[in-house]
This record gives structure tokens, sequence and C-alpha cells, in this order.
């Protein structure tokens, strides 16, 4: 409520443009190969997004009705498939991408766990019309793609211009939550979600290589507009080690390779030590079985989080994840017996320990070239206190990165821990 006149008459007088527009930090000028993505105004498969000048993200039946419209199109190559239902009833499904033939690697990439954080929707619906109709067809030769627009349907659906306020579009963005207010990117192991459980049983059933999981981040500035993580970074916290050791030295230099090919600028996700004072440090922990991250990593799924970065603008955003989702189908296809063979390796595995908590370290882990955003402080009438501000200028800097050691461990059962074939228990 407006309790003042004066301010009052001063909103209305504002055009409605200028009372949506957040204040946020200025914007460094973007360019890169990935903008001959978008199609042409006036090209039959224009997405919603692209139709919009990426200002929207179409509602869920818009999506759907956009996608029928493109399976129907290329049912030699794509199909619709229900895979469960939201607690307030909506279906959930997927689109495969798929040649046919059995055994290929399959690609999930998960949109809209976190529904305001709708890149990898748009991306996904536009690199699904570039493999029907656009020439890019061969990522399927030997890989799948299965592409889930909108796990967190309900939350889509209560969309507006105040949930993410200090995003770049687009326009209304979902909430983040289920109907239920459940956090589905906090569910994975104890599943309470009729959306999660529905996830787990769509993994179980499809056994994926390689497992995507799509978020847009916000925080603190810097340059980064796609920053990824996964257990294994660096060598750090693989409970799957082979699985770890593949993303790592396969999956990183070639997503890096191909987002700064584009014109993208990738990185780890960032996550400051404390985001009143970004230069002490970022963050690098382990993620628990309740992520997406630590969840895949104790299941022996290669699972790869991905963080496009909020305040940059949703054309951009979108395009990174296009090419990012993109990389990683086409890597799916190349990698697939070295994938196969990791994912064999750790399952095979029977560890004679498992660290079950973490507790932080007072030194770095190590140190990186972080590229960051200049800001300074000011004192803030409405906060009472000194805030950062951010400048728009890039800066290189020095900067630690801190994480975690083993804090307590679990010994498996013996018999889990020498034996490589399923166990008949007797009762
Ligand atoms: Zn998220």
């Amino acid at each position: 409520m407006i309790r003042c006149l004066a301010c009052a008459l001063a909103l209305v007088a504002l055009p409605a443009a200028a009372q949506q527009a957040a204040p946020l930090p200025p914007l460094a000028p973007w360019s890169g190969a990935s903008e001959k993505l978008i199609v042409a105004a006036g090209d039959p498969w224009i997405t919603p997004a692209e139709q919009s000048g990426f200002a929207e993200t179409p509602d869920y039946a818009a999506t759907r009705a956009w996608l029928d419209r493109l399976v129907g199109s290329a049912p030699q190559l794509l199909s619709i498939e229900r895979f469960g239902a939201t607690a307030e009833g909506r279906e959930l499904y997927f689109v495969r991408a798929s040649k046919g033939g059995a055994g290929k690697p399959v690609l999930l990439v998960q949109a809209g766990i976190h529904s305001g954080e709708i890149d990898g929707k748009d991306a996904g619906m536009m690199l699904l019309r570039d493999i029907a109709h656009r020439g890019k067809h061969r990522l399927l030769d030997r890989a799948d793609l299965v592409f889930v627009p909108i796990f967190n349907a309900d939350g889509h659906e209560r969309s507006g211009p105040w949930n993410r306020p200090n995003q770049r579009g687009p326009q209304s963005m979902g909430w983040r939550t289920t109907a239920q207010n459940l956090n589905l990117n906090r569910d994975y192991l104890k599943a309470d979600a009729p959306e999660m459980q529905a996830m787990l049983a769509l993994i179980n059933r499809i056994d994926p290589a390689l497992y995507l999981d799509l978020h847009v981040t916000d925080g603190t500035d810097h340059q980064y507009d796609v920053a990824y993580a996964f257990a294994g970074w660096r060598g750090f916290y693989a409970n799957s080690p082979a699985i770890g050791r593949w993303l790592d030295t396969k999956l990183r230099p070639s997503m890096d390779a191909a987002l700064t090919r584009a014109g993208h600028t990738p990185g780890l996700y960032v996550s400051a030590l404390d985001n009143r004072d970004p230069g002490k440090g970022i963050r690098h922990d382990p993620d628990t079985p309740r992520f997406s991250t630590g969840y895949g990593d104790f299941r022996r799924l290669p699972t790869v989080l991905v963080e496009t970065h909020s305040l940059k603008p949703y054309r951009q955003r979108v395009l990174g994840t296009y090419v990012l989702v993109e990389e990683a189908l086409r890597l799916a296809g190349q990698e697939g017996a070295a994938l196969r063979a990791a994912i064999d390796a750790d399952r095979a595995a029977r560890p004679r320990a498992m660290v079950v908590n973490w507790k932080p370290r007072t030194d770095p882990l190590y140190t990186i070239e972080f590229k960051g955003i200049a800001h300074d402080r000011y004192r803030s009438a409405a906060s009472g206190r000194d805030e950062i501000r951010w400048l728009g200028r890039p800066v290189t800097q020095k900067m630690p990165v801190f994480g975690s050691d083993p804090d307590q461990r679990v010994t498996p059962p013996p018999w889990l821990a020498v034996t490589t074939a399923p166990q008949v228990i007797e009762r």
C-alpha cells in the first residue's frame, strides 16, 4: 500500500514501463556468435520468445501448443510423453528427440525446476526447432534428447513481474516453489513433491547418460553469463570419482570452448562468501543429495547444474543456455562409450567409507583469476547501512576459493562393501 498521496500520484504519472523496471546496475554491451541462432521475423518456426524479442516467455498452455505443433511437423524425430502430474493436476511432459535405435546415450535436460528461472525452456524450444527443421538432426545420430520444458509447472503459472526483481527478463516470471510451497531443488532425496516423484521415476526409466538442471542465479554481479557446476570440479568432492573425472576433463574443457566461441563467458557457479563484501572470496562446496548435483553424484548419474546470471539480459541468457545444451548433446553422442564406462565403474565400486557431513575450511582451496565487476559502497537511506553499488566496469581480480573438509564418515555394511553383484538378503 502507498501511504503518501504525492508518491501515489508520481507513480501514476510514470509510464507503465518505468514502473515495471527495477533499478538494476549498468549493463555492459554484449554481442556473440550465438546471436545467429535467432531466426528472422516471419519464420514459420519462430519461438514465442524470439517473436517477442526475448521480452516474454510463453505460459504453460502456449508452450505446449507451440511444442505440439512442432512435434506434429516432425513425427519421425519428435514425440511428447506424459511422465506425471503436478499437485494442481497439470500434466508433466517431456519432448523426446530421437532417430530411434536402441542403446544410445540419453541427455536429460530439465528446465524450470525454479520456474522464474526459465531460460532453459526457451533455449530448448529453439534447439528442438533447429533439430527438426534447420539441419541439426545429426545431433541425434549417436544420442537421444529428453527435454522437460517446465518442471515446476504450477509455479510457472504463478507468474508476475516482481517474482525476481533483480533479473533482466522475461517480463513475467514464475514462482520458485511448487503449489505445495516445496522447493524442488531441495527435494531430490526426500521426494515429498509429486513432481519430484515423477522426475525420479523418469530418471529410473530412461537411465540418462547426462542430466542438465537449468537455473538462473542472482546475488553478486560478475562477468560470467553462463556458470555451471558438478561434483568433481577440479577434482573436489566427487562420490562418483570416474564420473567426476569425465565431467572435469572432458565436459568442462569442451563446454568452456563452445561457450567462448559463441561469445559467452563460462565459469564455475559463483556463490560469494559474503554478498556485502564480494572480494572476500567465493565458495566451492559439495552439494548434498537434496540438490540435483549432490543427488546425481550419490546415485552415479552425471549431473550438471547450470546457472545463467540474472543481471544479463534474457536474450543473452537464453542463447548461452542453447549453446550449452547443444554442446552437451554433441558430447553425449561423441563420448557415449567413455561416459557409459565411467557410470559403470562408479556403479560397480563399493567404497569402504562415505562422507555424510562436511565442515568449512578456513584456508582457501585454490585461487582463481576472477572476472568480476567493479563496485563501491554507499550509505543507503532505505536500509540505514552500507550497501554495494555495482558500477558495470569489468575487473579481473585474484579471488580465493573456499571449500570444505570431510567432517563425518559412515562405513557401509560389509556385504555392500565387498561385492559387486546384487545381494539376495535372506529373512
Ligand atoms: Zn534456481
